[in-house]
């Protein structure tokens, strides 16, 4: 058996050309100009990486950027004050705060600083409730940059045995409550997990997400499993991989991500989305999640009132 190859690389350049188009239309029927807010703390070098993507992926489909650069020291209460001011600013309808914080700034008061409605990393505690109860009015852009992966070569994960193998608040707890909500039958294991294969060998799909390179050998993964690798890791003859053995498992597997050029291009897609719709919805939209007018409980919850 020979994998297909998920190219998220192409879909992400799918999804930012139409979205371009529709950040067009927008401007063109209200004169909004969707803008995102990135707030970069200290001189984290991979920070400053991730950082520029986004800025120069925001530009690319006619988002607004605005960068905020604050020294390492800056007091947590000044972070939370350009927050504040950015919550009141008309023309941000994102803000995003480049993680992780300095180790003696506390991230969670900074991140419920941020106002509901421009949390489009998803990480407010209100978007991780809704989240649970699967009206989320922002997804956290890794995992759904996932789902939207698996949907784009017509994969349902309706009645699936999915096994997530990391238990972050960033990929793995999201990405188990997405997928659940979906109808999947979900098992999480974690660097705790006894025996990690008895769970993987179970999956139709497995999602990796812990930062190990290797860790998912072939003898761990059913036939013809989809398999999805999260995982970005450096090596040290500067080769980027991800966590699982990709040359083994795409003998073995029915699709799989390759790194890179898998699920890394979908999530600064993922947070253009966001963006674009948080733009929307301060016109008054009601919007799903898939950006077009919504209806009932739906539009309810997404539109965040
Ligand atoms: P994290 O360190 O916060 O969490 C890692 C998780 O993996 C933890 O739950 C930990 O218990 C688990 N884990 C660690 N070693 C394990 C092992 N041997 N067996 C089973 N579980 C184990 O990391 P994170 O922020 O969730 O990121 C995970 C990986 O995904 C990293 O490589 C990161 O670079 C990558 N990542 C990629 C993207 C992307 O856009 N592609 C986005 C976020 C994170």
């Amino acid at each position: 058996m020979s994998a297909k190859i998920i190219d998220g690389a192409q879909l992400a350049m799918d999804i930012r050309r139409d979205l371009s188009r529709r950040v067009e239309s927008l401007e063109a029927a209200s004169g909004v100009t969707p803008g995102l807010a990135v707030v970069l703390v200290g001189d984290d070098p991979a920070s400053r990486v991730y950082v520029a993507n986004k800025t120069r992926a925001c530009k690319a489909v006619g988002i607004r950027s605005v960068l905020h650069r604050l020294d390492a020291d800056v007091e947590q209460d000044s972070i939370i004050a350009i927050i504040k001011a950015l919550n009141e600013d008309p023309s941000v309808h994102g803000i995003l705060v480049q993680l992780p914080l300095p180790p003696w700034i506390q991230s969670r008061p900074v991140l419920e600083a941020i106002s509901v409605e421009k949390d489009v990393d998803g990480f407010h505690l209100y978007n991780v409730g809704g989240l649970v109860l699967g009206d989320a009015i922002f997804s956290p852009c890794t995992p759904y940059g996932v789902v939207k992966l698996l949907e784009s070569v017509g994969i349902s994960v309706d009645g699936q045995n999915v096994v997530i193998v990391g238990a972050s608040n960033i990929v793995g707890k999201p990405m188990a409550h997405m997928l659940m909500t979906r109808d999947a039958t979900v098992a999480i294991c974690h660097a705790k997990t006894r025996d990690l294969a008895q769970f993987t060998i179970l999956a139709d799909i497995l999602v990796v997400a812990a930062g190990v390179p290797n860790l998912i050998l072939p003898q761990m993964v059913k036939t013809g499993a989809v398999v999805i690798d999260v995982g970005i890791n450096r090596m040290a003859d500067g080769r980027l991989v991800g966590d699982v053995d990709f040359e083994a498992l795409v003998k073995k597997a029915s699709y799989i991500t390759p790194v890179p050029g898998g699920v890394g291009p979908m999530t600064v897609t993922m947070l253009l989305e966001n963006t674009y719709l948080s733009a929307l919805r301060s016109q008054g939209a009601l919007v799903n999640r898939a950006g077009n007018a919504a209806s009932g409980d739906e539009a309810f919850y997404a539109s965040g009132r």
